[in-house]
This record gives C-alpha cells, sequence and structure tokens, in this order.
C-alpha cells in the first residue's frame, strides 16, 4: 500500500497514473518557529550538519526565528520535535506547533502528457538541503508556459514535447539527487542508503524499502504530513 499522505500530494500524477519514482527512504523535514532574541542568529543564518543530519536556523524578521530540521537517519519514532538547542532557554518561545514535510527525493514520470504538465513539487522533490526548490517551481512553470505556446501555436507534437519534458525534469532531478548524495557524502558517517544507493545505478528506491517506509507512514507520520500539527 501507498503512503496515502505523500500521494495526497500528487494527486494529479495518480490520476494520470504517473509513476511517483521514490528515490530515498522516507524523509520528514520538521520546521517551526521561535520567538524572542538570539543574536548570534540575526545576521547570520547558519546551516549545521551533525552525524544525523542537518539543521537551518535563520532570523525571519525581528524577534522571530525559523528553524528546519532534516534527520537522514531516524525512519521512525518522534524525536527531533523541539526546537535546536540554540533556540530554546531564557527569553526565547515556541511560535506555532512544530510541523513535518515529506521531503522524500522523488520524481513523477512521466510529468506531462496530453493535456496537462506537472511542475514544481507536484513534478519532484527533494529534501530542502538541495536549497532551489522555489527555483525549480519557477522555472518548471517557465518551461511549461514555453512548451503550451509551442504547441499551441507552432503545432508542436504534444507528445513528443511532453517527453521531452519529461525527460529535462528526470535530468535535472537526477542531477539535484547525484549533488545531494554528495553533500550527504561528506557527513562524518553518513547514512548506509547514501552511498548504496549512487547515482551511476540510477535506480529508484526499491519497493520493499518503500513498502517499509509506507508501514512506518501508516504508524504516525501521516498525522505529520496532511499538515496538522505534531504536538
Ligand atoms: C521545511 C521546508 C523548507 C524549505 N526550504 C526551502 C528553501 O529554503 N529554499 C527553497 O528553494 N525551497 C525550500 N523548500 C522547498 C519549497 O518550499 C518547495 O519546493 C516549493 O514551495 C514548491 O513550490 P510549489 O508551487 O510546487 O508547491 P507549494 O509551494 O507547495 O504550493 C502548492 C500550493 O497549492 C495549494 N494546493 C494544493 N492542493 C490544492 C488543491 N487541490 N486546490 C487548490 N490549491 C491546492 C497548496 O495549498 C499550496 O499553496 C522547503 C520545503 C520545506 C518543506
Amino acid at each position: 500500500m501507498e503512503n496515502p499522505a505523500r500521494l495526497g500530494r500528487h494527486w494529479l500524477a495518480r490520476r494520470l497514473t504517473s509513476t511517483i519514482e521514490g528515490h530515498s527512504p522516507c524523509l520528514i523535514a520538521r520546521y517551526g518557529y521561535v520567538d524572542g532574541v538570539c543574536p548570534g542568529r540575526d545576521e547570520a543564518p547558519a546551516l549545521v550538519a551533525d552525524p544525523d543530519g542537518w539543521t537551518w536556523t535563520a532570523r525571519v524578521r525581528p524577534r522571530r526565528y525559523a528553524w528546519t530540521r532534516l534527520s537522514l537517519r531516524e525512519l521512525g519514532g518522534e524525536k527531533h520535535l523541539l526546537p535546536p538547542e540554540e533556540l530554546r532557554g531564557d527569553g526565547l518561545r515556541q511560535w506555532g506547533k512544530v510541523r513535518g514535510a515529506d521531503v522524500s527525493w522523488r520524481v513523477a514520470v512521466p510529468a506531462a502528457g496530453p493535456g496537462y504538465f506537472l511542475v514544481g513539487d507536484a513534478a519532484a522533490v527533494l529534501d530542502p538541503a538541495s536549497s532551489h526548490g522555489v527555483l525549480k517551481a519557477i522555472m518548471s512553470g517557465m518551461m511549461t508556459a514555453h512548451l503550451v505556446a509551442q504547441i499551441v501555436y507552432y503545432d508542436a507534437n504534444e507528445s513528443v514535447v511532453a517527453q521531452g519534458y519529461t525527460n529535462w525534469n528526470r535530468r535535472w532531478f537526477a542531477h539535484d539527487v547525484a549533488g545531494l548524495r554528495e553533500l550527504y557524502g561528506r557527513l562524518p558517517k553518513p547514512p548506509s542508503w547514501v552511498r548504496e544507493r549512487g547515482s551511476s545505478s540510477g535506480l529508484p528506491w526499491g519497493r520493499d524499502e518503500r513498502r517499509q517506509q509506507d508501514r512506518l507512514a501508516g504508524a504516525g507520520y501521516g498525522r505529520l504530513l496532511d499538515g496538522r500539527p505534531d504536538q
């Protein structure tokens, strides 16, 4: 059984029988906000690696700080639901709920077909360390507008254009996956899946491993993923 929460974010792909190829285990980014004063963070956002993953902190407006944490190992359990150490303590208090987002690496194939194009996160998702999800959303939208014009005004063959877009989307995704693997490979003790699934194989995450992730999702991550608070 597929993870319903994850598929909920790819409803069009599902209806159109696109496949959502998984290229990582289930990765859940936790994020939240803290109000107060943390002078060390005021002018200097930080992305800090640790043995399990990374934590990003930044001031997003006066007296408010955002944090995001991704564990590359934690496949179950509900650890890391607190703001990072530096954003706890005197004069600092949590604002709003800690939330979770499914940032498992995945790509829709095909990403276009008769009458539709998938763009942004609907077409491909990577974890925030890839650092250009917003750029990709904008650029895939621009590319789609360009291709639709080719079809509508210049009689380009729709299925050829759709295949070209799918290839473009996949290539960009594969390039970013390779970059993330390289980045995480530099951690002191990278999780084994980072090394085992080298970009050279190009293989999607295996069905058995996905089933395992879906079981984990059924065991509690659904609550995190459907946008409801987890605390
Ligand atoms: C914790 C976290 C931190 C991130 N940090 C960064 C970062 O620093 N830099 C970066 O570039 N990217 C970052 N990303 C990734 C980035 O947020 C996404 O890649 C980007 O927002 C994708 O844009 P999108 O328009 O495809 O999807 P979204 O931004 O998710 O927009 C989709 C919109 O569609 C709406 N919607 C969904 N279903 C329906 C429906 N049926 N009807 C009507 N509306 C609907 C949703 O409510 C939403 O508003 C981060 C992601 C996470 C989870």
